[in-house]
């Protein structure tokens, strides 16, 4: 019997991935970071790594911006302040309290190359623009560079939520900026061919504080190149939209399984594997930054990253 043979048949027999996934995603569930959901998956993903005997268990903290939106509304203001229900993005800067009121203005892709063609029509008003293919954090600076008043992106396709998303990678968004549905854009779309003109009103409070969050990281010693490093790793942070499941509990208790599997194997082990869950993964790989920052003069000697 080969040792991988070994490794699979354990992990048939005796996997726990299904029991860490319901633990992250039913009984914590919500995990974006800085709440306590954050905390709690934390801890469960410390004890489970020291349960499995990993060598080295340990947290790395880092700092980042923790995002909690605590105000969300967007009505159209000229349809008797109808609601729509809308998602303001992480980091995004927050309206004054009394909201941005405006015009709606579609774009097609909300690129450098559509706005220089209609500035007149952008500035002072809310761009409704889709969600994809033009990068999502590259729309907001633009918008604001041609003095959008605040930016809606939709969803692509029907049948779906408002996208969560991050507005601006590691810095604060540079206006405001919330997601709606497909069928919202649609309905607003309809609105404007019918009224010739939608005025909406969007208020967001987006509460920014600086935090500390931890990456969770575990080893299994190499037998005989302790100082070469094969990693497993991926993020334990969640939206706040939901109880992450699949975004990305699914990724780390694959992280826990081989953990758990190859630990009965570690004799066999020349190098040493590493495991890491990531935090603050979702507004902007902020866990994955600190990590290369802290081991630097390890990157050389990291001869693999699989990342779930
Ligand atoms: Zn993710």
């Amino acid at each position: 019997v080969t040792t991988e043979e070994r490794i699979l048949a354990d992990i048939e027999q005796n996997s726990e991935a299904w029991e860490n996934l319901l633990v992250l995603a039913d009984d914590i569930g919500m995990r974006v970071a800085g709440s306590l959901g954050e905390i709690q998956a934390r801890d469960f993903l410390l004890e489970t790594f020291h349960r499995y005997g990993l060598d080295e268990v340990r947290l790395e903290p880092f700092e980042h911006m923790a995002w909690e939106p605590r105000k969300e509304r967007l009505v159209i203001a000229s349809e008797g302040e109808r609601e729509i229900a809308c998602r303001c993005s992480a980091l995004s800067q927050s309206t004054p309290s009394e909201g941005v009121e405006g015009e709606l203005v579609f774009l097609e892709r909300c690129d450098a190359e559509e706005l220089e063609v209609r500035f007149a029509e952008v500035k002072g008003r809310i761009i409704v623009a889709p969600y994809s293919p033009f990068a999502r954090q590259l729309k907001t600076p633009l918008a604001a560079r041609y003095d959008a008043m605040a930016l809606l992106e939709y969803r692509n396709y029907a049948g779906q939520l408002q996208p969560a998303r991050t507005c601006a990678f590691q810095s604060y968004g540079d206006l405001p900026v919330a997601s709606i549905s497909f069928e919202d854009a649609e309905y607003l779309k309809r609105l404007q061919q019918r009224r010739g003109s939608v005025r909406l009103r969007l208020n967001l409070d987006s509460h920014v504080e600086r935090k500390e969050s931890w990456n969770i990281v575990g080893e299994l010693t190499g037998t005989e190149k302790p100082n070469e490093y094969l990693m497993i790793g991926g993020h334990y942070d969640s939206w706040h939209v939901g109880p992450g499941a699949i975004d990305n509990a699914s990724g780390v208790v694959a992280v826990l399984e081989a953990a758990r599997a190859l630990a009965a194997q570690r004799q066999q082990l020349k190098r040493t594997a590493r495991f890491v869950c990531f935090g603050v993964e979702e507004s902007g790989l902020v866990g994955a930054w600190a990590y290369t920052r802290d081991h630097a003069d390890e990157l050389d000697d990291t001869l693999l990253m699989v990342n779930n």
